[in-house]
């Protein structure tokens, strides 16, 4: 199976269903099947060849779902750039990838007009409404003078995408998913229930990051159907819920948590919605209460994983957050391995750890990437007798659920106890004034490590330092305990996948001071 399956699927049994809305424009699959397929011959024209990289820089769009689809169909290669690198960034990953071809929208073009100008014979396609900009060729030009192709009908075993890491720890790295990696993940995440049944699905999370992509290729093979926005806006998420009745979103927690704080949600109507996936960073047992009282009617499913496991290791279902009296805290969890996926807990020599014990997450199946793009050596540490070694800390019960506890790098020792930052900003974020909080380690002359806390004030709220750390020594022991808090108004800094960058607040305390764990 290859990535354009779920296409011709949808071509030959739902033709004319809704395929993609994005604004004011909807497309069935027939036309988008027509346009993926000139797409397609476009590339071709323009010398892209079978394993070419062909990269887009974008915000949401329906063309960017036309463009994963054409590169598969084209037997090219898919590179999609984070949309908040920095232009440096974006330079940096279009050498290391080496794509001719770069597609750009209204917001990206002026980074990839000075692309052009530092990288040799880069061709770039403006896909954006409008008059495409001097020394762009235009999208929708290139479909028309361009006949269709066939579908090159790639193998399982072949590069379907370069996926660069969220970029949440340091550098990114790009991701080799194959074509069996991306439809195993896929068909995986439907036999689990997800994204099933024709789901009117919002891509509301950036279609770059795999979060959100691997999200299309169920609702492709499910012949569902793609609402677009251009980005997140809470408000611009629950016009689009009440508007196109959608019934499946993905949100990643910071989403979660504006959206359920937001004061406008009682003003639309969300009643369509049923299925809200969350995942791609831990979420607080107090925002997720928050998440579930806000929308009483949907199923909320969390899911684990990472960008080089295409992406989904564990998934925690709705009726598994209730719990059955066995555990009460299988909120915190991330669930249990899903379908095809293996998981299991090692220590630092690679051996099982009993469980309840907290070790390195590993996870094999067929979802496990087929390498970091010429980085054999970083593949080889992280992928060793097919085992993904995720670099999250984690425990499973006995009843198989896993709990990440920490990424093992940001694991805080402090006076030679371990701190798992999760369970100390789980028990921040149940203080009535707290909208959001980070924690991490600072250097300590006295411990080493000593636990310290970023938080966010709710709009109007008033707390001080004292009254949280008192808050949490009422839940946690001691040692896990913020010594120093930080409170402040504006929101924390969070990656183009919208995870928080713990490693921005850290720096300053660690500028001239090596970690004491790395
Ligand atoms: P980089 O690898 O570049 O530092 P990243 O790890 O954030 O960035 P992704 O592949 O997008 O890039 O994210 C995977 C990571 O996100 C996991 O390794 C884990 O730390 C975190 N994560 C994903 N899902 C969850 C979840 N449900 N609960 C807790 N953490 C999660
Ligand atoms: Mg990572």
């Amino acid at each position: 199976m290859n990535i354009t399956h779920g296409l011709r699927q949808a071509l030959q049994v739902n033709p004319d269903g809704l395929a993609t809305v994005f604004g004011s424009r909807r497309r069935s699959w027939r036309e988008i099947g027509e346009r993926v397929a000139r797409l397609a011959s476009g590339f071709h024209a323009l010398g892209v060849k079978t394993g070419d990289r062909v990269a887009i820089l974008s915000l949401n769009s329906d063309r960017y779902l036309e463009v994963y689809l054409a590169t598969g169909w084209a037997g090219a290669v898919v590179v999609p750039l984070n949309i908040r690198w920095s232009p440096l960034e974006n330079e940096d990953a279009m050498r290391d990838c080496r794509a001719n071809v770069l597609l750009v929208d209204k917001a990206f073009a002026p980074i990839g007009a000075a692309l052009t100008k530092v990288i040799d014979g880069l061709t770039l396609i403006y896909a954006d409404d409008g008059d495409a900009p001097e020394g762009m060729l235009d999208y929708e030009a290139l479909l028309r003078r361009s006949d269709p192709v066939a579908d090159a009908m790639p193998g399982a075993s072949d590069l379907a995408g370069i996926f660069y890491t969220g970029g949440t720890t340091g550098r990114s790295k790009g991701v080799m998913l194959s074509h069996g990696n991306l439809m195993a993940n896929a068909m995986n995440a439907l036999a689990e229930g997800l994204f099933g049944g024709g789901a009117i699905y919002l891509h509301a999370a950036p279609m770059f990051h795999l979060a959100n992509g691997a999200a299309m290729y169920s609702i492709l093979l499910s012949g569902g159907s793609n609402v677009i926005v251009s980005g997140f806006t809470p408000e611009g998420v629950m016009a689009a819920f009440q508007n196109e009745r959608v019934t499946d979103v993905l949100l990643v927690p910071t989403m979660i948590q504006i959206m359920a704080d937001h004061p406008a949600l009682g003003s639309y109507d969300t009643s369509s919605v049923s299925n809200i996936v969350y995942g791609a960073s831990p979420i607080s047992e107090a925002v997720l209460d928050r998440a579930m009282a806000a929308f009483p009617n949907v199923q909320f499913t969390q899911a684990y994983g990472m960008t080089e496991l295409s992406p989904i290791a564990t998934l925690l279902h709705w009726n598994e957050h209730i719990g059955d009296g066995r555990a009460k805290n299988r909120h915190r969890s991330a669930g249990r391995a899903s379908l095809g996926c293996e998981v299991r807990i090692v220590d630092a020599e690679n051996r099982p750890v009993p469980s309840g014990t907290v070790g390195e997450i590993i996870a094999r199946g067929d979802n496990v990437m087929m390498g970091y793009w010429e980085r054999p050596e970083e593949t080889a540490r992280a992928v060793v007798d097919g085992w993904m070694h995720t670099g999250d800390g984690g425990y499973i019960d006995e009843y198989g659920f896993v709990f990440v506890v920490d990424r093992v790098k940001d694991m805080i020792i402090s006076g030679g106890e371990n701190v798992y930052s999760t369970e100390v900003e789980n028990a921040l974020a149940q203080h009535a004034a707290v909208a959001q909080c980070a924690v991490f380690g600072i250097p300590s002359e006295q411990w080493g490590e000593q636990v310290h806390a970023v938080v966010v004030r709710k709009p109007g709220a008033d707390v001080e330092a004292a009254t949280l750390i008192a808050f949490c020594k009422e839940r946690i022991a001691g040692y896990k305990c913020p010594r120093s808090v930080e409170i402040r108004d504006e929101p924390l800094p969070l990656s183009g996948a919208g995870k928080i960058l713990k490693r921005e607040l850290r720096k300053p305390f660690w500028e001239n001071r090596k970690r004491m764990v790395s």
